[in-house]
């Protein structure tokens, strides 16, 4: 697939055009940002692992009838994905209390939930992106009340199938974050799912093994990032 023009350029991804209209390439970089990008860095070879890590998150999660807008792997740092009219909201489900959560609520950061907590977030790098709720998803025109149950059904499939792929791998999955976006009619889930935004705790020493290594300056950044694909990929 050729790439062409460059439609958009992220924090962490680019996005090209391709001789499809329906079809984009999205390109992983090596460059970290973190409280809404006053943190700036590289973490080496982060694109190829994060690459490596969503395909097969996104494969398997295919697999069991989430629908997603993976198409297949192109080259090292680049995939093939369907273009989507994302939907400005993240989706943060949450399975054990950190981050943002522990100072909103002043709970101990490793607490378990009795059941998952979903939480919404207005995707507006100008505003910071700020927690919003049905109301202003309403107020707003984010979504339309068939695509929220079509995002918070699927948010909480992805959680059930992604904790129990994790697990099954030693790793604790504490939370996380989903973009969905329309494609013909459905609603997919697009972005990545890679220890950029998700909290991924090694399960017999809870060790850190995602991007807060990054936010917090704890060292070993490229190190727990291979150490997720390598769980992950074999
Ligand atoms: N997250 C993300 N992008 C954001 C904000 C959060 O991917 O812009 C992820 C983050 O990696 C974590 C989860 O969403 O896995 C919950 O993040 P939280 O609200 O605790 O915010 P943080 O503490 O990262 O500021």
């Amino acid at each position: 697939m050729e790439r062409r023009a460059r439609i958009y350029e992220g924090k962490a991804k680019i996005l090209y055009e391709t001789d499809d209209p329906d079809l984009l390439v999205q390109y992983f970089k090596d460059d970290a940002t973190a409280f809404n990008a006053q943190k700036r860095g590289t973490i080496v070879g982060k694109g190829v692992m994060n690459n490596r890590i969503s395909a097969a998150l996104l494969t398997h999660l295919a697999e069991h009838g989430v629908p997603t807008h993976f198409v297949k792997l192109l080259s090292d740092r680049e995939m093939l994905v369907k273009r989507l009219q994302i939907i400005k909201i993240e989706v943060v489900v949450r399975n054990i209390v950190a981050g943002s959560l522990s100072k909103r609520l002043g709970l101990p950061e490793g607490q378990a939930l009795v059941e998952p907590v979903l939480e919404f977030f207005y995707k507006d790098d100008a505003l910071g992106d700020p927690m919003i709720n049905d109301y202003h998803i309403r107020m707003l025109r984010l979504a339309s009340g068939t695509e929220m149950e079509a995002i918070v059904d699927g948010a909480f499939r992805v959680n059930e199938l992604l904790t129990e792929y994790f697990d099954r791998r030693g790793i604790m999955l504490v939370d996380f974050k989903l973009e969905f976006g329309r494609y013909r009619g459905q609603i997919l889930l697009g972005d990545e799912i890679t220890p950029d935004g998700c909290r991924l705790w090694e399960k017999e020493t809870r060790e850190r093994l995602d991007k807060d290594r990054f936010r917090r300056d704890l060292g070993g950044v490229e190190e727990a990032y291979a150490e997720v694909l390598r769980r992950v990929c074999g």
